[in-house]
């Protein structure tokens, strides 16, 4: 089967070549993927940012059919449609495998990185990781179940959004708009989506487009003042922060209220934040750092997207075959693509 490949350690070395069909074992079924989503890490990984183990099938982010059960093969049945949970090899037996933090573990290795992942046509996946998605949902939308998990478990669970609160989001890629839509699913009443000159054009248009009720740009608009003034002079009830600038990071205690909170979501890239803590105690803040989805975000996603209820599926910008690889990272690379699907 063609796959995309990372093939060896450093910059580059991606490339789109042949590789064994994987075979299910004991609990596992096999996936005959029907839509992968490019992700950040995706690009991290072909930068040699990010861990990996080469040779590796890149892509966490999909969706497909089974279409094969391996021994043991409990839950499941062939032709039943699905998404999964990227926790792969996690050990099952550490504390926070017990406490029920399998995303976390420090055994887990994840499709894409860790183990082969979904850039190719077929995938698999330990069928305890896996969740059914309705009939009326698409594979492209299921596709965005991934990274909607990611922003229903760091907005809703970790963070603990009320309806009636004012969001700010800072950083208007895939994750922030997404972040944004879960915010006002959760019955936000105003959300601030503030972005940079770079997110200017698609980024923010496509901000607007979904109709959050401020777009900024922080580098004509004062976004401090501005959320001052909405607010009444209060501050923000939360600000979701998605960028990963460090000046940004630094800049979320001014726009929280006292009693505020700070959810964590961009990550810096190994930059140290110079973060202004005596504010942030004078203000008692909650910050709370988020990594990965738990199994209620899964659920929860799939519910609210699959009711129309949190369209996801807007941030899709293009839909492209996997043979189409190098322009898909391409345009992802020169910010003229949001989310990026591949069809193998
Ligand atoms: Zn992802
Ligand atoms: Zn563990």
């Amino acid at each position: 089967m063609q796959a995309l490949v990372k093939t060896r350690k450093g910059v580059g070395f991606l490339e789109l070549m042949e590789m064994p069909e994987p075979r299910p074992g004991s609990g596992e079924v096999l996936i005959e993927v029907k839509a992968a989503g490019i992700c950040g890490s995706d690009l991290h990984v072909k930068h040699d940012r990010f861990p990996y183990w080469p040779p590796v099938i890149l892509g966490h982010e999909f969706s497909g059919v089974i279409v094969e059960l391996g021994p043991d093969c409990r839950c499941y049945r062939t032709g039943e449609r699905v998404v999964g949970e990227p926790h792969t090899r996690h050990c099952g037996v550490c504390y926070l495998c017990r406490t029920g933090n399998i995303q976390i573990c420090p055994e887990k290795r994840s499709p894409g990185w860790g183990i082969h992942g979904c850039m190719t046509r077929y995938l698999v996946m330990p069928e305890k990781l896996l969740h059914r998605i309705p009939d009326s949902m698409d594979y492209d939308t299921a596709a965005i179940v991934e990274p909607t998990a990611n922003t229903v478990h760091d907005v809703i669970e970790r963070a603990g959004i009320v309806a009636g609160d004012f969001v700010v989001v800072i950083g208007p890629g895939p994750i922030g708009l997404l972040a944004g839509l879960t915010a006002r699913t959760a019955g936000a009443r105003h959300v601030v989506m503030a972005g940079a000159a770079a997110d200017e054009g698609l980024r923010l248009d496509k901000a607007r487009e979904l109709g959050f009720e401020t777009v900024l740009n922080v580098s004509r608009d004062n976004l401090a003042e501005a959320v001052k003034t909405l607010t009444g002079g209060i501050g923000a009830d939360l600000v979701i922060e998605c960028s990963g600038a460090p000046a940004a990071i630094a800049g979320t205690v001014e726009l929280a209220r006292k009693k505020g909170k700070i959810c964590a979501i961009g990550l810096t890239g190994g930059r140290t934040v110079d973060f202004p803590w005596e504010k942030a105690a004078f203000k008692a803040l909650d910050v709370v750092f988020c990594m990965s989805t738990s199994y209620t975000s899964w659920n929860r996603a799939i519910d609210l997207i699959g009711s129309g209820l949190l369209p996801a599926q807007k941030v899709i910008t293009h839909r492209l075959p996997l043979a189409e690889w190098e322009k898909a990272f391409s345009e992802l690379e020169a910010q003229k693509a949001l989310k990026v699907i591949l069809h193998p």
